[in-house]
């Protein structure tokens, strides 16, 4: 059983419930490591239709002060995280946000390439050729490979949620010429940082209707030996700990066993 959860958002983004809320979810699920990872601010021009810049950005002191209340409560059952975005053209920004606070650990995640939030509409992809998709694919997971290649991150989140609104062209370009390569060697390298791959159930709950990241990516990390960590991306208690069981199935046929997660940037192995 997973009893780890380390994807988890709050009222502070556009999330729904208070950190408080959102770990006793997680003790009644039977979760006893709760990570909260919300989001970082991000910086102007990076916008999604409904945005939650001012919001977030004047709340993000109160999420650290009361996910640390939680913390001293429970030393060994939460941490506090944060997910970054990665924006190849804003190094100052992203560096200066994690240095900002005392983080358990970081999630890097590419929610956009160039200044384009690709994860916020389906409405942008209807349009797309296939050649166009293409481009973005590979856009995606070069941005990825920088992502990873910064070294300043834990854990590499949902590694393919660029699928999110064009999943089946997505699965005929993972397997076309040399694009599993490209994959292979952002999996190569998130193993080879010290960081770990995030399965995530959200993708169940999103458009494409699959677990970040799909098999043909499953089978690449089994083989080249990268650690996973689970997470829900929680943005309400009904969510914490979703799909779990589904996805502990899925990482065992895989020929997982062992998830990992960190504290201080100290990765730690837990059996599931
Ligand atoms: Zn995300
Ligand atoms: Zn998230």
């Amino acid at each position: 059983m997973i009893t780890v959860d380390l994807h988890a958002h709050t009222e502070y983004s556009h999330g729904k419930d208070s950190p408080a809320a959102m770990y006793a979810a997680a003790r009644a699920r039977g979760m006893t490591l709760f990570g909260f990872s919300e989001h970082s601010p991000r910086p102007l021009g990076y916008n999604y239709t409904r945005e939650y810049r001012e919001h977030l950005t004047s709340c993000f002191p109160v999420y650290v002060r009361e996910v640390r209340e939680l913390r001293e409560r429970d030393p060994d059952g939460v941490l506090l995280g944060m997910e970054m975005d990665w924006m190849d053209a804003e190094q100052d920004f992203i560096r200066q946000a994690v240095r900002a606070y005392d983080f358990d650990y970081l999630l890097g995640s590419v929610h956009f390439i160039g200044t384009w939030g690709y994860d916020d509409t389906p409405d942008d992809w209807r349009q797309f050729s296939d050649r166009e998709c293409s481009r973005h694919y590979e856009a995606y997971f070069l941005a990825m490979l920088n992502m990873v290649r910064s070294g300043l991150f834990n854990i590499a989140s949902h590694p393919d949620l660029i699928k999110i609104f064009s999943v089946d062209a997505f699965r005929n370009w993972l397997t076309e010429g040399d694009h599993t390569d490209l994959v292979r060697d952002v999996l190569a390298a998130i193993r080879d940082t010290g960081m770990a791959m995030e399965i995530s159930s959200a993708g169940l709950r999103k458009a494409c209707r699959e677990i970040y990241p799909g098999p043909v990516i499953m089978g690449l990390a089994a083989d080249l030996g990268v650690p996973v960590t689970f997470g829900s991306d929680a943005h309400n208690v009904d969510d914490v700990a979703y799909g779990f069981d589904q996805l502990a199935a899925y990482a065992r046929s895989f020929g997982y066993d062992k998830s990992v997660w960190f504290r201080k940037g100290e990765r730690f192995e837990q059996a599931f």
